[in-house]
């Protein structure tokens, strides 16, 4: 690391809004560094110990139990770290739920859940029971109703793209499944509520590649599928997370994240945070007359803030502007457009700080050249 690159990490000089991969706390970076070059003073890297070694299977432990405590997950739920992104689980979740005499009811609240849904036809019946599509996906569907005969329930309880989340979670008595990747231990839910939670890790929890599943075990082996040895979650929890060799660095990162956020105070304490963080940005958001909020006020994701400005040409100039300032990631993704801040755990409440101010100073600003 070059001397300018340690001093801003350590003053936090770069804000970034990433929406994944994204930020993580500055210490498990340093902890994941220390422990490539020499894990627990062992003189060996974490890179380089078998997977069945009791180091690492101390890692794998910790990491399990840790979801276990911060989620208050009762004995029916197991965990798992799997391979793959939570793409993987578009596939897996239908291939260990859902067989041809069976119908899944998902919800299709933008791209995430369109991907879900495609996958799941391979695999049976599938009914969309709701769309945002007709809002562009800028709100969460109200008023459907799921079948009584439904398989699994399917929803996105974060859009990451177009920023809009569940903010209460719709009860029903079919088994509740739900992809978290980008708002996974970032607040308080009834985690026991759902039979299936995944999460892709990049978000909020660790390095891409290893995917968190939680599942209920009475849902398994209630179809009529033969599942490949590597797909069938039984398999997995049998084999405590261990059936192959696991995403070795990925999962022990996690566990890094997972220590710290026990130590934060839990996903309590993260809410409260993120509740914050994202206050303040839609409030400049709303009071400053150069930016518009995209998503219904009642749907407002507190991970991914999406928002434009009321004069599409200034947007470059708006960037520009902000990049000066050391925030990154904040461009919108392509399907959205304008800006994209993603506020996830690490991210502090300075760096929003840094953002609000800049585009209150950009609106200074522009009020003075129109003058
Ligand atoms: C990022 C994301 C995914 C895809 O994750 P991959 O790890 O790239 O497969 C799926 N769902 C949601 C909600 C996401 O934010």
């Amino acid at each position: 690391m070059t001397d300018q690159a340690a001093a801003n990490v350590q003053t936090n000089l770069v804000h970034n809004f990433n929406a994944g991969p994204s930020i993580l706390p500055q210490e498990v970076f340093r902890q994941a560094s220390e422990a490539v070059l020499n894990y627990n003073n062992s003189g060996l890297s974490i890179l380089e110990i078998g997977h069945r070694t009791a180091t690492f299977q101390a890692v794998m432990d910790e990491a399990r139990a840790l979801v276990r405590e911060l989620m208050q997950l009762d004995d029916d739920h197991e965990v798992l770290f799997l391979h793959g992104g939570a793409s993987t689980q578009f596939m897996q979740v239908p291939m260990n739920l859902l067989d041809e005499k069976k119908t899944a009811a998902y919800a299709d609240t933008g791209v995430w859940g369109i991907k879900a849904i495609k996958e799941a036809r391979l695999f049976g019946k599938v009914e969309v029971v709701c769309t945002g599509k007709e809002s562009n996906y800028t709100v969460i569907p109200k008023d459907f109703a799921v079948p009584n005969e439904a398989a699994y329930f399917h929803i996105t309880t974060n859009n990451t793209i177009y920023g809009s989340q569940w903010q209460k979670i719709p009860k029903t008595s079919i088994p509740l499944v739900g992809d978290m990747s980008s708002d996974i231990f970032s607040r308080e839910l009834d985690f026991n509520a759902f039979s299936l939670i995944y999460a892709g890790a990049q978000k909020n929890m660790g390095p891409a590649g290893v995917n968190l599943l939680v599942v209920d075990k009475n849902m398994l082996g209630r179809i009529n599928r033969n599942i490949p040895t590597i797909m069938d979650y039984r398999n997995h929890i049998k084999e405590g997370s261990m059936l192959n060799t696991p995403p070795v660095f990925a999962i022990y990162v996690c566990l890094l994240t997972l220590r710290w956020l026990k130590e934060q105070g839990g996903v309590a304490a993260m809410e409260k945070r993120n509740i914050t963080k994202a206050d303040l940005l839609y409030a400049e958001i709303d009071r400053n007359p150069l930016f518009t909020g995209t998503v219904a006020r009642e749907d407002r994701s507190k991970m991914n803030v999406c928002f434009v400005m009321n004069t599409p040409a200034l947007e470059d100039s708006f960037l520009a502007f902000t990049k000066e300032r050391n925030i990154i990631g904040i461009k919108g993704h392509r399907l959205v457009g304008g800006f994209r801040a993603s506020l996830y755990n690490a991210l502090p409440l300075s760096s929003v700080e840094v953002l609000v101010e800049a585009m209150q100073d950009f609106a200074r600003l522009h009020a003075q050249q129109n003058n």
